[in-house]
């Protein structure tokens, strides 16, 4: 049914790429599942006289019949040529080079075509660099849209949907693929992951969001190869941590990751415990990722500070219990002070920005005020900005440790709230007014002269 070509290989590749092209009739992508700013962006590139298509998640996941969540657009155009043509383009990134076009609130990420590395060019390091593990730095050589294919992970990630006829080109197998429910990567897969090791975690997202098979050798690899992942910057693998675990699919990522000994490197002080899936700290870190799934089913809010605050609660516990041994402070005192040397110790993996660290100790803090339940000191909790967080994962831990006391201590907090119910609905504005704030600051007059 689909047509073959030969596609000309450019410049240094060997053998020439094979194309498939699946033309409009025989595939279901319409138009109408295209978002109107990613069809206006693709329209006026063609117009331009550009090569213009949708590539990677969009047309993967419009095929599988899921709802995209962005769509990406590729080009034969330089970042500078897209600058020219739009003018709501801002360019972006480093590592890659990339347009972002704006409207409003929604931006369409638009590349130009990424070529082969060659020695040529791994000397000028403006272009591309790898470090001594053969891992990627930059990556600016603009290529072929073959070379742009072999560059991609997956070769269901490498499908374009082409403007220009409305087919969808295919140089790597990924319909294939795509049928048969086989996450593949293009290449040799030791060495894509050595380029860049965070293609680990993506084979695990993808598996579980999309129920896909992991092939075998892309599958075997990875436990041997996690520890690469101790060279990606924090700051990338947060991002990758909000894809990976707010998403409805928390558990089986959980699940996967730890399995291929994944985890490890994104938490090192869980590294033992979630070896032993009877361990405290395992099946609290399971819980919360349960809990993170049903949020989201339900449409609740999920924050970062309080998951991170359920995976490290257990070796922060611990760390506090050393330092009260080694010297004679309170336990509030040893909270603080292990608080910030597991945030220090997580920062190394994954950086947690201070908006989220900073409610995560306080609802690690919390735990010892919800302790205290003399009549006035309690009531005044309720109206801690944190209260409800900090409530809620006191029940967590009851759930999790199966704790009677502790059990109990959380009953107390939910029939203190039941009767006092104007005490715990305060907004942090609220608050403030509440402790004396004024509503307005007012300018004081000088003293007449
Ligand atoms: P989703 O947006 O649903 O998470 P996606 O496939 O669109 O999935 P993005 O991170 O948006 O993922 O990347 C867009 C495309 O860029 C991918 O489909 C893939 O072709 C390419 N890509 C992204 N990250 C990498 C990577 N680390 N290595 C190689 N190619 C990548
Ligand atoms: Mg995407």
């Amino acid at each position: 049914m689909a047509k073959e070509a030969i596609a000309s290989s450019s410049k240094k590749q060997a053998a020439p790429a094979k194309v498939v092209c699946i033309p409009r009739d025989q595939h279901p992508i319409s138009r109408n599942d295209i978002s109107e700013h990613a069809l206006k962006v693709l329209y006026r590139l063609h117009k331009a006289g550009f090569d213009a298509y949708l590539v990677g998640g969009c047309v993967r996941d419009l095929l599988l019949g899921v709802q995209p969540k962005d769509f990406d657009v590729v080009t034969n155009a330089t970042p500078e040529q897209i600058k020219q043509l739009f003018r709501n383009c801002r360019l972006i990134g480093r590592r890659f080079r990339l347009a972002h076009i704006v409207y409003g609130r929604d931006v369409i990420e638009v590349a130009t075509f990424r070529g082969h590395h060659s020695d040529e060019h791994e000397d000028d390091n403006k272009l591309s660099r790898k470090n001594d593990e053969g891992m990627l730095l930059r990556d600016n050589v603009y290529g072929s849209i073959e070379e742009d294919a072999q560059r991609r992970d997956f070769t269901l990630n490498a499908l374009y949907y082409n403007i220009a006829d409305f087919a969808i080109y295919d140089f790597v197998g990924g319909m294939a693929d795509l049928e048969a429910g086989n996450l593949k990567l293009i290449g040799e897969p030791e060495a894509r992951y050595r380029e860049d090791p965070v293609r680990m975690i993506r084979a695990v997202r993808f598996a579980t969001k999309l129920g896909l098979r992991i092939e075998e050798s892309c599958r075997k690899p990875i436990p041997k190869l996690a520890h690469l992942l101790d060279d990606i910057p924090a700051a990338r693998l947060f991002e990758e941590f909000l894809k990976m675990f707010l998403n409805q699919k928390a558990q089986a990522n959980f699940e996967v990751m730890n399995e291929l000994g994944l985890m490890a490197p994104l938490f090192p002080v869980l590294k033992t415990p979630l070896k032993d899936p009877q361990s405290i700290e395992y099946r609290m870190v399971l819980q919360a990722f349960i809990d993170t799934d049903l949020r989201l089913a339900q449409n609740k809010s999920v924050n970062p500070g309080y998951l991170f605050a359920a995976l490290l609660w257990y070796p922060m516990v611990a760390r506090a219990d050393e330092i009260m041994q080694e010297a004679s402070l309170s336990e509030f005192d040893a909270y603080q002070i292990a608080s910030a040397d597991i945030v220090g110790l997580q920062a190394r993996s994954i950086a947690l920005p201070k908006r989220f660290s900073l409610p995560m100790r306080d609802i690690w803090l919390l735990q010892l005020r919800l302790q205290q339940t003399s009549p006035r000191k309690s009531i005044r909790l309720l109206s801690h900005p944190k209260f409800r967080a900090g409530y809620d994962f006191l029940l967590l831990r009851g759930r999790v440790e199966n704790d009677p006391q502790l059990r109990e201590l959380g009953e107390f907090w939910t029939q203190l709230q039941a009767d006092h119910p104007d005490a715990t609905a305060v907004a942090p504005t609220q608050a403030k007014r509440r402790t004396g704030a004024p509503r307005r600051r007012t300018r004081r007059r000088k003293p007449s002269q």
